[in-house]
């Protein structure tokens, strides 16, 4: 590690450690479009919570669902070990969730569960139907996680988490205000998409994909617009109660 990443590291721990919660519609949604800014608030001593909603049992063409969403839990834990960050799964079958209470009360409780600073997730214009949802259940789950008279089954959240939102697939019709240089973490970013094997295979096969091609064009072109070799690019939720006046990503 750099000597300045590590001092600023250190700084973060004293003062200002943050819990991060990224929530992603599938098991590898993080690990494509997040996953540098994620090394990187790693190494600087944040507390990382990760993972999806969904299970994951509908991309594959041979598969069956159940073997299928045990293969890619398996996969998504080994890639969150990467960064030491705890990892759940919300096990609604994959193009099966949407804005209900159900689906919204499972990720309100995972959010008083993980009690965060920052939440990542979705933006609300992304081009898969489950990555949209997602983004709205965050929305709607990070308010009502605060009212104590919400749900009783995990002690109300403290706070109205500011939320961010990843890029989009291909960043189509995105527009960054936010970027985390991930250059000297490129490697580890594919590292961790290398443990969705089944989706690298599935990708390749149902979309004629290569992961590591896709990701790093998307990482070089977001670079391009902040000066810097690779890099990920955010949004944030601007309404009332979410902004902060300190920088919240790396
Ligand atoms: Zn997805």
């Amino acid at each position: 590690m750099k000597l300045k990443a590590f001092l600023h590291g250190r700084l973060f721990l004293w003062g200002m450690h943050m819990n991060i919660l990224a929530v992603g519609a599938h098991p590898d949604d993080l690990e494509i479009l997040c996953g540098g800014t994620l090394i990187r608030y790693h190494i600087e001593g944040h507390s990382i919570t990760m993972g999806s909603v969904c299970n994951g049992n509908k991309g594959h063409r041979t598969l069956p669902g159940d073997k299928l969403a045990k293969i890619r839990l398996a996969e998504a834990q080994n890639s969150a070990r990467i960064i030491h960050a705890q990892h759940f799964c919300l096990n609604i079958p994959d193009c099966e969730v949407y804005v209900n209470r159900e689906a919204m009360e499972k990720v309100l409780n995972l959010i008083r569960q993980a009690k965060p600073d920052i939440i990542i997730t979705h933006s609300p214009n992304d081009y898969m139907p489950d990555h949209r949802v997602v983004s709205e259940l965050v929305f709607q789950a990070s308010f009502h996680a605060t009212l104590p008279l919400y749900n009783a089954e995990q002690p109300p959240h403290d706070k109205i988490t500011p939320v961010l939102y990843m890029d989009t697939l291909a960043g189509v019709d995105f527009n960054p205000t936010m970027y985390v240089d991930i250059t000297d973490v490129f490697e580890q970013k594919l590292a961790m998409l290398r443990c969705h094997k089944s989706q690298r295979d599935w990708l390749d096969d149902h979309d004629a994909i290569d992961m590591d091609e896709f990701m790093t064009a998307v990482a070089r072109f977001r670079g391009l617009q902040c000066s810097k070799k690779y890099a990920e690019g955010f949004r944030s939720l601007d309404v009332w109660g979410r902004n902060r006046t300190q920088r919240l990503l790396p």
